[in-house]
């Protein structure tokens, strides 16, 4: 478990991170998001040690990160592999020799059997087998976060730090790295922490999300909880906008917080009140296979009241936009 209790840090006289406090369970995937410059790699780089902190308090697994002798944080930072936006493989080594770097700087014989054996087995989990001899300038994009991967898991850590990792993908091979993410989540059961300013890495794989701005935690939940009601905030951070509402008649939006699939509201509020609304705006995501989020009935300026009433003693969120 990772604690962090008002964490403070300062570049001279510039504060980066203020007052932070969260909790990271063991075992889960969780998000940190947020612009640029809001402090989100000095965070993760102050929980593995890489970064002092000037007040507050990290605990790792229940150990203080800045109390940590030079060889403890040695040992912490094995426990953590990071893979970062620009993979950061070495051009001259071929896939087998990128991922068995960090066990040649942990003095470990990656030709012994069983180091080669746990090498090839990563290789093989993150979908590489046949490009043991690559060189990274052969590979994707998407193949060279895949080596980073297997490269960071190469130490057996118990947390895998992300930091950016799918900002330079595209849109389709995004997904199959988060996938990726997870399954390394379910099968090795490590905590997985995701540094991103992309929505879609969050709705996708967080369980549980912390919005950063301007040094500070803003928000923290389950990725539903913030973007299916998004603070004032948050809905800047998205560039959310409220044009396009039609200028007659009421408009209700409606959030569902709870999956929608199978939901037959509209139509049965339509029948039971024998009222006629159109839909004018849906903004529905998918979180990790439920869909949620908020819907704008357009009605008559004298059914709102009636509307609002159904929706209320149905239990639904509901408000005029
Ligand atoms: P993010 O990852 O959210 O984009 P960073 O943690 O990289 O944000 O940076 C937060 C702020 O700290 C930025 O204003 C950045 O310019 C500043 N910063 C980051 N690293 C350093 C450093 N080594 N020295 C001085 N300022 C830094
Ligand atoms: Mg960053």
């Amino acid at each position: 478990m990772i604690e962090i209790r008002h964490l403070t840090k300062k570049f001279g006289d510039l504060t980066v991170l203020d007052d932070i406090s969260l909790t990271i369970r063991d075992g889960e995937i969780y998000g940190i998001i947020g612009q640029s410059g809001a402090g989100k790699s000095t965070l993760l780089r102050c929980i593995n040690g890489l970064e002092r902190y000037d007040a507050g308090s990290i605990l790792v697994d229940g150990q203080e990160v800045s109390a940590l002798s030079t060889s403890s944080l040695h040992g912490l930072q094995k426990q953590m592999g990071m893979i970062f936006q620009n993979f950061n493989l070495l051009s001259r080594l071929n896939v087998f020799d990128n991922v068995a770097l960090p066990m040649r700087f942990a003095g470990l014989n990656p030709r012994k059997p069983e180091h080669r054996r746990r090498i090839l087995d990563l290789i093989d989990l993150v979908g590489l087998s046949d490009k043991l001899k690559s060189r990274p300038r052969e590979l994707s994009g998407g193949q060279k976060q895949r080596v980073a991967i297997a490269r960071a898991l190469v130490l057996q850590p118990k947390i895998l730090l992300c930091d950016e990792a799918t900002s330079a993908l595209d849109p389709s091979i995004t997904q199959g790295i988060l996938n990726l993410l997870t399954t390394i989540r379910n099968e090795m059961n490590i905590t997985v922490i995701v540094v991103t300013h992309q929505m879609e890495v969050v709705t996708h794989i967080c369980e549980r999300v912390s919005f950063l701005k301007d040094s500070r935690l803003i928000q923290e939940g389950r990725p539903e909880e913030l973007f299916v009601i998004p603070n004032d905030d948050f809905r800047a951070f998205l560039g959310k906008t409220d044009d396009a509402l039609p200028k007659t008649g009421r408009n209700i939006r409606i959030f569902f917080t709870e999956n929608t699939v199978e939901s037959p509201l509209i139509s049965t509020m339509a029948r039971e009140l024998g009222i006629d609304f159109s839909i004018c705006r849906a903004d529905m995501t998918d979180f990790r296979g439920q869909v949620m989020g908020s819907l704008v009935l357009n009605v008559r300026e004298q059914d709102a009241g009636v509307v609002l009433d159904y929706l209320n003693k149905a239990h639904y969120i509901a408000r005029e936009d």
